[in-house]
């Protein structure tokens, strides 16, 4: 059984993203530049965008930051509608989830498609719907990076994902039942019945349903690669602790390969984001915004 290292991918894709932006600041262009919004006190929140931060940091792509105890919509829409037209910003990032008070749908869509590089824009995700994707949403693509890294049996697998939000399940059904997967595909959720016989049938299976420990050796076809994308902050004898959905003890003996939380698929979620906004800037640069 693999344990898939997550922190050995970011490192490998960071290195790469790195050495990409040092070429083009050698040729005297300007670097890389990610706007990133965040609004309110959500402490998860906090900790995702200083990572995004820091790594962006490492790799040579600038930020800017806007950080807001609290916006009304409209000030939000009209910030995004000046870094849509910076030229100089490649990328636009809005940490979610906002407060109630703010439409996540229209937040996003009113994000330049060209700088969505979380790729949850209407258009992006049709793109990918459509299979000429341009910007994947950060963490289905990193999962991609995680399973190609170790050249996993990836292709014409009976597949399931369970969960279907935006974010993860419904790009991750795309990618994988598109070429080069080709896989067979069912995208389960909270209304599917007989899940566990249903995951007992894959030879791979993906989990993004955001509940603790959730899926145990029952769920689990002997011999598959397991992914769990599930974050979840509980309490262990009065300390924090971070777990996935899987019951990762009880799994790990049955799979081929498992991703660990934490150390898994949070760390590929980073890479890709940065390989977005480098996607963006080299979008921008060949249309002379540089
Ligand atoms: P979401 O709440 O938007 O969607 C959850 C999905 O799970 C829904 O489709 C729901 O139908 C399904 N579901 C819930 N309970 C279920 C059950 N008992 N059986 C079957 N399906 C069930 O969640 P999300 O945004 O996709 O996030 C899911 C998890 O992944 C969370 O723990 C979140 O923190 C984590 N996450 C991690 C990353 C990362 O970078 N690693 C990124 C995004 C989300």
């Amino acid at each position: 059984m693999i344990i898939l290292d997550g922190k050995e991918v970011n490192s490998f894709w960071k290195n790469k993203i790195q050495n990409e932006v040092l070429q083009f600041v050698e040729q005297g262009l300007r670097p890389p530049k990610l706007a990133i919004i965040k609004i309110g006190h959500n402490p998860a929140s906090a900790i995702y965008v200083k990572r995004k931060i820091e790594s962006c940091q490492q790799v040579g792509i600038n930020t800017i930051f806007h950080n807001f105890e609290e916006i009304a919509q409209p000030q939000l829409i009209e910030l995004i509608e000046k870094l849509n037209m910076a030229e100089d910003v490649d990328g636009i990032l809005v940490q979610l989830p906002l407060p109630i008070s703010i439409s996540e749908n229209q937040i996003i869509q009113s994000i330049s498609p060209l700088k969505d590089v979380d790729g949850l824009h209407p258009l992006n995700i049709g793109l990918l719907a459509c299979g000429q994707p341009r910007f994947i949403p950060a963490t289905p693509l990193g999962i991609t990076y995680l399973l190609d890294y170790y050249k996993l049996p990836l292709t014409n697998k009976s597949m399931v994902i369970i969960g279907r939000s935006n974010i993860v399940g419904r790009p991750l059904f795309h990618i994988f039942s598109a070429p080069p997967y080709n896989n067979t595909v069912t995208l389960a959720h909270s209304k599917t019945p007989h899940l566990n016989a249903l995951a007992q049938h894959a030879d791979i299976l993906m989990v993004a349903i955001g509940k603790p420990n959730f899926i145990n050796e029952t769920f689990i076809k002997p011999g598959a690669i397991v992914v769990d994308v599930g974050i979840n902050r509980i309490q262990i004898d009065g300390k924090d602790k971070v777990v996935g959905d899987l019951d990762f003890e009880r799994v790990k003996e049955f799979c081929s390969a498992i991703t660990p939380v934490p150390g898994g698929v949070g760390l590929t979620t980073i890479a890709a984001l940065l390989q977005n906004t480098l996607s963006a800037y080299k979008n921008n640069i060949s249309n002379g915004r540089c």
